[in-house]
């Protein structure tokens, strides 16, 4: 019999200045995950909230705002820290590495690791399919991308492409709430982009109703993120780049927002 579809239960909450807390929750099992460790105040309180126990953190990558919380998580639940092998060195207190294509189960749910070096080198994403949900950490934002710290231009588009060949309905959960200052920038390379537009006008209504705007499809996404649109034709020629190639073209979209 085929698995039931849609059975995560997912939080999201802000941490720290700008990050997102996120837990996953497998109803079948009580078993909850958290994805980075930005801050356990907000953490704690979202699990009580809903009257979960951790049992375990899903880490993205090493920098302290999405790593910093894990002490004071495992001491007060004994979770189960799964971290990028890539960086396991830089990750206090992991218990179990991964790689690109590795399981990782939370409870019944299960998440395939993708492994995305740019912004770090060991960055992974952890995809729940069954659940048409990513969690991408620092690679990947609404409208944006994150920046090249420890790789390559060329690896970073790399990355960007294995996510964007996810399917369509999958929801982005990324690490930050950067989609409005990534909008602004977005307008300014690709003005006459009617998904951007659409996106917007939908980002400004929800951050005036308070609300995040996470998580959005990667559909969207791939119409209206000019960092996914390195390869369209028209980007690169309204960038005065006609012709050349897509990590060019990436690399040029990177440094513009850069000085933006
Ligand atoms: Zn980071
Ligand atoms: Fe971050």
């Amino acid at each position: 019999m085929a698995r039931p579809r849609m059975t995560a239960d997912i939080r999201l909450f802000p941490c720290l200045s700008d990050n997102f807390g996120y837990l996953v929750h497998d109803p079948a099992t009580e078993a909850t995950a958290a994805v980075d460790a930005p801050e356990a105040g907000p953490i704690v309180a979202a699990l009580e909230a809903a009257g979960w126990t951790l049992t375990d953190i899903l880490v993205t990558h090493h920098h302290h705002d999405h790593t910093g919380a894990i002490p004071a998580l495992k001491e007060r639940y004994g979770c189960r820290v799964t971290a990028p092998a890539g960086e396991a060195d830089k990750i206090p207190l992991a218990d179990a590495t991964v790689r690109d294509g590795d399981t990782v189960r939370v409870g019944a749910l299960e998440a395939r690791v993708i492994e995305t070096p740019g912004h770090t080198l060991g960055q992974v994403a952890y995809w729940f399919a069954d659940d048409d949900a990513v969690f991408v950490g620092d690679t990947l934002f609404s409208i944006g991308a994150g920046r090249v710290f420890e790789g390559t231009y060329p690896m970073m588009w790399a990355s960007l492409l294995k996510l964007r060949a996810l399917p369509d309905a999958t929801r982005i959960f990324c690490g930050h709430e950067y989609t409005e200052s990534n909008i602004r920038f977005a307008r300014t390379i690709d003005p006459d982009n009617a998904a951007l537009k659409a996106r917007a006008d939908e980002a400004a209504r929800q951050r005036a109703a308070g609300k995040a705007t996470v998580p959005s499809r990667m559909g969207e996404e791939k119409r209206a993120n000019p960092f996914l649109r390195a390869d369209a034709p028209e980007l690169a020629a309204a960038l005065g780049m006609a012709g050349q190639s897509a990590t060019a073209v990436f690399a040029e979209i990177r440094e513009r927002k850069n000085k933006f």
